[in-house]
């Protein structure tokens, strides 16, 4: 039986709150037998910097690349605006980002049952919806060179971005996207801007390049990214794997998360190159919402994003794929019950706090 090491980052905000409720599930599958979940514990972003005046401190690095897996909270609020750039509580996040090399952010969107009216979409189109957003998370436009607001002898300025991307970014990309889809219906589309986009077509060349010498199994299409956000609100179930570049996949995303509704209720893992003596992935999974300054220490944040990232991490780090299943449908055999947090509350459910609706989970577990 294996021991997987996890290093919980809980965060500011919310992060806590949703991280306790983590803990209760981890302490489930503990007790339950099998596989062990080890558990360390760090500071990140604003309670970093209250502790040690950066937003992680070098100890809570090391730990993090020594990790199977970091669970990760959120960062930041307004107790921190004032905070120095380069200590500001984000810059904890990137810092994992940049040192774990999390190329591959991984955004499903799932439509649960239950939920499936709080949508603004019909629930024809959304019900049963399940698909996954494969987004390049380090190069392109967002730090591309040149990247400056220069004088012009006219008097007017140039603000400048540069899309790059190399073949072994788009190739280790696509590769994460052609693998994912195995594990799911096989199918993959690959979104960008040939048209009007040098990066574009190499991109499409080397995504077609990928596929054909190691991943001719799965089904591939192509789409132009304006079209794919068309296709994504007109029909989302054509799609399962969606693979795109840093800025369509920030974008797009966004798109796909709202197609289901409510924040709370969505996880996300970030994914880096598998190691080369175990083939491991670095890998940090966390909620795509914030730290929610707004309701933090009320009791009424929704922990669901935060489980459901834990359920991602049973999935694409340890490769425990029924304890995922099992634990995707305990969140969903929650809702069918009624019980809501108030963020997701619909005329006739139970408003239940944060821990209610962690026990809640692990019951129905
Ligand atoms: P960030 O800059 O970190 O993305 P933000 O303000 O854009 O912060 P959130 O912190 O996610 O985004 O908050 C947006 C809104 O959604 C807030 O009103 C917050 O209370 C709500 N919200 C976010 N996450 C949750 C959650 N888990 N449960 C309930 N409400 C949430
Ligand atoms: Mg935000």
């Amino acid at each position: 039986m294996a021991t997987h090491k996890l290093l919980l980052l809980p965060g500011d905000g919310i992060g806590p709150e949703i991280m306790t409720e983590v803990k209760k599930i981890i302490a489930w599958f503990n007790a339950r037998g099998g596989d062990t979940f080890e558990t360390d514990q760090g500071l990140v972003g604003g309670s970093a910097y209250d502790a040690h005046g950066k937003s992680i401190s070098e100890a809570d690095m090391a730990k993090a690349m020594a990790a199977d897996a970091v669970i990760f909270g959120a960062v930041g609020g307004p107790k921190w605006d004032k905070v120095p750039y380069d200590v500001r509580p984000e810059a904890g996040l990137l810092r994992l980002r940049k040192d774990m090399q999390l190329f591959a952010n991984l955004r499903p969107a799932i439509c649960y049952p239950a939920l499936a009216d709080a949508s603004s979409l019909k629930r024809e189109i959304i019900e049963g919806l399940d698909i996954l957003i494969v987004r390049e998370l380090t190069g392109g436009v967002y730090f591309g060179e040149p990247k400056e607001i220069i004088d012009l002898p006219n008097g007017q300025k140039r603000g400048i971005d540069t899309q790059v991307y190399d073949t072994y970014e788009i190739e280790r990309i696509a590769a994460v996207a052609f693998e994912l889809a195995r594990t799911r219906r096989n199918e993959v589309c690959s979104m960008e801007k040939r048209n009007v986009m040098k990066s574009g077509v190499l991109w499409n060349d080397v995504v077609t390049a990928t596929h054909a010498a190691r991943f001719s199994d799965v089904k591939l299409s192509h789409m132009l990214a304006d079209a794919g956000g068309m296709q994504l609100v007109r029909w989302p179930k054509q799609f399962d794997v969606i693979v795109t570049d840093n800025l369509f996949g920030d974008m797009l995303s966004d798109v796909a998360a709202m197609l289901t509704g409510s924040l709370g209720m969505l996880p996300s893992a970030s994914l880096g190159a598998p190691d080369a003596a175990t083939g491991k992935r670095k890998a940090l999974y966390e909620p795509v919402h914030g730290s929610a300054p707004d309701i933090a220490g009320t009791g009424a944040a929704n922990p669901i994003a935060m489980i459901a990232s834990f359920a991602m991490c049973l999935r694409y780090s340890f490769e425990k794929v029924a304890e995922a299943d099992l634990l995707d449908r305990a969140i969903s055999a929650t809702l069918d019950k009624g019980l809501r947090t108030k963020d997701i509350a619909s005329e006739g459910s139970t408003v239940i706090g944060t821990s209610q609706m962690g026990d809640a989970i692990v019951a129905e577990l």
